[in-house]
């Protein structure tokens, strides 16, 4: 795996997500996170069998798709962790074993987009996420974060970067980026409708759908 360090502190900041496919609001959001933050590397790790969303494309499509959306970003790199993992896969176990491989000092940070941040006390373990790692969670769209969501996490709201940076865990922080509206879902449907989307996904991402036939009979 590739572990960035930064003034002595190993850093290892993870988007997860379905990546099905890909899209430029993850690709700016995640970028603008770098650049925010300074962070050298984010690894964008899709999740393996999608036991949430029946009908997902197969994790080997989601990753080449990623693969290729990723080639000439310098900041951002395909993680295959959970793609290799066989069954459902939890973040909470993605971050069980990261912790493992990293040691206890280590800065890890897990990025949610607002919808995703919502969701948070459904996920496996969930309190246990901020003994393992913190959270960044990023505007998605103009939506913001409801202040009761943030404070029923076990977690240190923190504003100041450079202490965020040196937190092994236990913290969060919100970032307003400048929002890119569209969403996986909305590239499905237009697919589905024979409608273009050129301008939301990569070109080589699109050469790739097609190549594939992918999302031509779903939604
Ligand atoms: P779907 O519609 O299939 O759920 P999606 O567009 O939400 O797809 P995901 O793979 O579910 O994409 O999202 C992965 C992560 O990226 C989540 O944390 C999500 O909130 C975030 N994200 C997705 N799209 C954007 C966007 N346009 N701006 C900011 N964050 C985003
Ligand atoms: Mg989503």
């Amino acid at each position: 795996m590739a572990i960035s360090v930064t003034d002595q502190k190993t850093e290892y900041v993870v988007m997860g997500g379905t990546f099905d496919p890909v899209h430029n609001g993850h690709i700016h959001a995640a970028n603008a996170l770098a650049k925010a933050m300074d962070y050298s590397c984010i690894h964008m790790m899709p999740c393996g069998d999608a036991y949430h969303k029946q009908g997902s494309s197969s994790a080997q499509h989601r990753l080449a798709m990623l693969n290729l959306a990723l080639q000439g970003e310098a900041r951002l790199q395909s993680d295959p962790t959970e793609t290799k993992r066989a069954g459902a896969t939890y973040t909470v176990e993605t971050l069980r074993q990261l912790r493992q491989e990293l040691g206890p000092d280590a800065h890890i940070c897990w990025l949610l987009g607002t919808d995703a941040a919502k969701g948070l006390s459904h996920w496996k373990d969930w309190q246990q996420v901020f003994e393992l790692a913190n959270i960044i969670v990023v505007n998605r769209g103009n939506e913001v974060l409801p202040e009761e969501t943030s404070e029923s996490w076990p977690a240190r709201r923190v504003i100041d970067k450079e202490h965020f940076k040196q937190q092994a865990s236990g913290c969060f922080m919100q970032l307003a980026l400048e929002p890119v509206v569209v969403s996986s879902t909305q590239i499905r449907q237009a697919l589905h409708k024979q409608e273009t989307v050129g301008h939301h996904v990569p070109q080589p991402v699109m050469n790739y759908i097609e190549l594939h036939g992918l999302y031509e009979g779903k939604n």
